[in-house]
Formats: structure tokens, C-alpha cells, sequence
């Protein structure tokens, strides 16, 4: 795996990173601590040439936090380290020779790949006059809603900003579609930012009967309980319905008697990229990448080698596979920081390796995560969670995020 070249050309990179996010950004932190001087040639590829801090784009969406202070400058991060950053759109991937394609026709050859391109905040495929508002559903489509869909970076946020402040002082009906943790952070923070308008009303719409269902029943209560306080107005086993002229209802509730909402955000379904499908890699039955226990992407066309040499993947993008078992591994920030790790020592021991196959061979296996503590902001108040119980930590949580997210900006600041 030494040498730089091959008989079919010469390699641009040494670890060509598609996706500069969590995953990205922490792999080049990692190759750096790992290999000091001895750093393999790196090139970072993204859409973005600078990242919003994620878990906190609840309180970018109403400027409590200020884009100045919850961004990442990762470019600049990575070209002050030495390595290359081109920002652009990847279009596609030859696995085989590890070379990966933009949309500006550009090509890029990697001696190892590693893909990172992460997941999407997705729109329910179709809203429907019946009041379906979940993915999968097949009642017939009516339209494409015009109300804000999933936010995760500047380029979704902006748009539901710009929403909130056409609000103006005027009376006003807001829904938040989906009662996960960012549902329940989004409601929370819009009550705060409600607090001083107006007739200004926030109404969460959950389609389950209880909120965080992924969390503990004890913990769905608190939440609510936390909510309420702040006057969010939850609906509990509720859909939105989203008529053909743009009109806005909770369906499920004596729809006609309430007056339609003036803005609605979906904060519902974490998807694969669709980009995942056309990499040449292969995919579940969702369309998240399948990987081995060492987090090489496996191929679906050779069985007898059942990955792809070279081509590693991590963080919301991958599902696990330990033979045809999926290995339960978090979508979280936590659980990509930590894949980052294991990738990175992957990496080095491929390109330090004589030749692949004995490379190939002294991969480490990476074990999940179990479990995280969760902080989950709601507006004023918060909620720290360790396993199935939590505490209400007034605004402690808040702060603990924000003092996380410097944290953050201070270990990917450039070298000067
Ligand atoms: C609203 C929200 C709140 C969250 N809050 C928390 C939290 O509080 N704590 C927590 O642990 N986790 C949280 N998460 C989850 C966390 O953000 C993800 O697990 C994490 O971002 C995954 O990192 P990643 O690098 O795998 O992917 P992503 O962060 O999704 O990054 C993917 C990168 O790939 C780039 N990209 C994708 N496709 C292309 C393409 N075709 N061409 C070029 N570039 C491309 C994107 O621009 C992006 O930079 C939250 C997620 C959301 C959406």
C-alpha cells in the first residue's frame, strides 16, 4: 500500500475525505494527532466551505445564537494543516479505483477513501389532503408543502428564519411537525422566542402518543411536562394536514373549529443522502451504507471479498453489518467523533501496511457505543437524560451545550 502509484495512474491524496461535517472534520483532527509529522497527504471534499455547529441550530433558527459564534470555518481549518479543500458537489464514485467525481467535472483519486456524507433532514415524501404527515404513508399526493422543512445548516435555516421574522408583530399560529429531540428543542426555543409577542401561539405536533419515543417513558413526561410549563401547546396522536392552496391544520382534532397555522416546521425523518444509492457501494433496504465491523464499505458484487479495499465509511451514513446482523450504532455527533477515531487508525495501518492484503488484515473492528447522555435544550429549561431517567436542569443544559460548542470551535480552530 506504499507506493503512491499504480499501473493504472498516480493518486491525487493519500486520504481522499468526501464530507467535511462531524465525521470529516474529527478524521482530520485524529490523522493529525495520530501521525505527527509523518501526515499522509489529505484532501477534504464538501458542498460547504464552512459548517454550523448542528445541535444547537434550534437557537441559530432565532438568532439567540449569533452565526458568527456557532460556525466552523473548516476549510480554512484544514488548508492551515497542510491539506487540500475543495468544495463542491460529489456526483459520484468509482470504488474500485477509489476516484470520486464532481459535478464540476472534476475528478479526484484517493489512495483511501473515506465517506462521511452524512444524512438528511427530510420532508415527509408527500402531504396529503387526508392529513398523512409520515414518511411511507401511500395516501394519494396532493402538493408539495410550502411551510419550512427539516433544518440542519445555514442553507435550510435561512429560509425559516427569514419566516419567523415576516411573522412580525402580528397574531400568529406556529407548528413544529414531529416530536423527537429536535421537535421538542425547536418548541421549546420557539416559546422562548415567543415569550415578548403578542398573541403568538407554539404548537407541537406529534403523530406517537408520547414525545421522545426513542427516550423512556419517564423522560417523554418530563419533557411535556417542561413544555406545557413554557405554554406549548403539544398535540399528542395528531397529524398535519397541508390542503392543495397551501392551508395548514392539524388533522385528527376538530380541524374546521381552529384557524390554520401561519407557519409550520418539519422537524420529522432522518434519511440517507440519496447520494448513497449511486456510489457504487453497498446499500440496506433503507439506503444507508452498509459497512464491515472495521468500517469498510461493503460491495454487493464481490461476495468473496466483501468489501471494497481502501473504502472506509462512518457516521450517519453507515449502518453496521456483522455478517447479515445490523449492529444498533447511534446517529448522533458523539457516535461519529468516535468512528472518527477508529477510522483514522485504520487508515495509517492501511498506508503504513507493506502490501493491502496484509493491511487488510490488522484492521481494528470498532464496537458502538451503547449509550450517550442526552441534553435536551427546551427553551428555558432542560433536561439532562442518563438512560431511562432524567433531571430538570433549569437552563443548566443550555449553557453545557454552548460551552460544548466552543469546545468544538477551539479543537478545529486553524493553526495559525
Ligand atoms: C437538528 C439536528 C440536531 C442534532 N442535535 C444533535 C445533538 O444535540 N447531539 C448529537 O450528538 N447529535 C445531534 N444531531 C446529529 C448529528 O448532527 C449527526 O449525527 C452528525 O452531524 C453526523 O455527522 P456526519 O459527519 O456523519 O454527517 P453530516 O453532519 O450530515 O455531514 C455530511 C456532510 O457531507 C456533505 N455532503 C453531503 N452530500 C454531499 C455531496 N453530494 N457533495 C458534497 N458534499 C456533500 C454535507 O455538506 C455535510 O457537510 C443533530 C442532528 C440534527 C439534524
Amino acid at each position: 500500500m506504499q507506493d503512491g502509484t499504480t499501473a493504472s495512474g498516480a493518486f491525487d491524496t493519500d486520504v481522499l475525505i468526501l464530507g467535511g461535517s462531524l465525521l470529516g472534520v474529527e478524521l482530520v483532527h485524529q490523522l493529525l494527532r495520530r501521525s505527527g509529522r509523518a501526515m499522509p497527504r489529505f484532501t477534504v471534499v464538501d458542498r460547504l466551505a464552512k459548517h454550523d455547529y448542528i445541535p444547537l441550530c434550534h437557537e441559530r433558527l432565532t438568532a439567540r445564537l449569533t452565526v458568527e459564534e456557532s460556525t466552523l470555518d473548516t476549510q480554512t481549518y484544514v488548508t492551515s494543516h497542510g491539506g487540500e479543500y475543495v468544495v463542491g458537489e460529489i456526483i459520484g464514485l468509482d470504488p474500485e479505483r477509489r476516484t470520486v467525481t464532481l459535478a464540476s467535472g472534476r475528478t479526484l483519486r484517493g489512495r483511501t477513501v473515506v465517506v462521511a456524507l452524512g444524512s438528511d433532514v427530510a420532508p415527509p415524501p408527500r402531504i396529503s389532503a387526508e392529513g398523512s404527515s409520515g414518511r411511507g404513508e401511500s395516501a394519494p399526493p396532493t402538493r408539495r408543502t410550502e411551510h419550512p422543512t427539516g433544518l440542519k445548516f445555514a442553507r435550510e435555516l435561512a429560509p425559516v428564519h427569514a419566516a419567523l421574522l415576516a411573522l412580525g408583530d402580528r397574531a400568529a399560529r406556529i407548528a413544529v411537525v414531529g416530536g423527537g429531540i429536535s421537535g421538542c428543542e425547536l418548541a421549546g426555543e420557539l416559546a422562548v422566542w415567543a415569550t415578548d409577542k403578542k398573541d403568538v401561539t407554539v404548537t407541537l405536533v406529534q403523530r406517537g402518543e408520547r414525545l421522545l419515543e426513542g427516550l423512556t417513558p419517564f423522560v417523554s413526561r418530563a419533557a411535556l411536562r417542561v413544555l406545557k410549563r413554557q405554554r406549548v401547546d403539544v398535540r399528542l396522536g395528531c397529524s398535519m394536514q397541508i390542503d392543495a392552496d397551501g392551508t395548514a391544520r392539524i388533522h385528527g382534532h376538530d380541524e374546521m373549529s381552529e384557524p390554520a397555522f401561519d407557519l409550520v416546521i418539519w422537524s420529522v425523518g432522518v434519511t440517507p443522502p440519496p447520494i448513497a444509492r449511486t456510489l457504487g457501494l453497498s446499500t440496506d433496504a433503507q439506503g444507508w451504507l452498509r459497512v464491515s465491523p472495521t468500517l469498510e464499505c461493503l460491495s454487493d458484487d464481490a461476495p468473496s471479498a466483501l468489501t471494497h479495499a481502501g473504502v472506509f465509511a462512518g457516521g450517519d451514513i453507515v449502518q453496521i453489518y456483522e455478517g447479515s446482523t445490523p449492529i444498533r450504532a447511534m446517529r448522533r455527533a458523539i457516535e461519529a467523533i468516535v468512528q472518527a477515531g477508529a477510522i483514522a487508525k485504520n487508515v495509517l495501518t492501511l498506508l503504513g501496511a507493506k502490501d493491502e492484503a496484509s493491511g487488510r488484515t490488522a484492521l481494528r473492528v470498532y464496537r458502538p457505543l451503547r449509550d450517550f447522555p442526552h441534553g435536551v435544550s427546551l427553551g428555558a429549561r432542560s433536561l439532562l437524560v442518563l438512560g431511562p431517567i432524567c433531571f430538570d436542569l433549569f437552563a443548566f443544559t443550555v449553557w453545557f451545550r454552548r460551552f460544548l460548542m466552543w469546545r468544538y470551535l477551539a479543537r478545529y480552530a486553524p493553526r495559525r
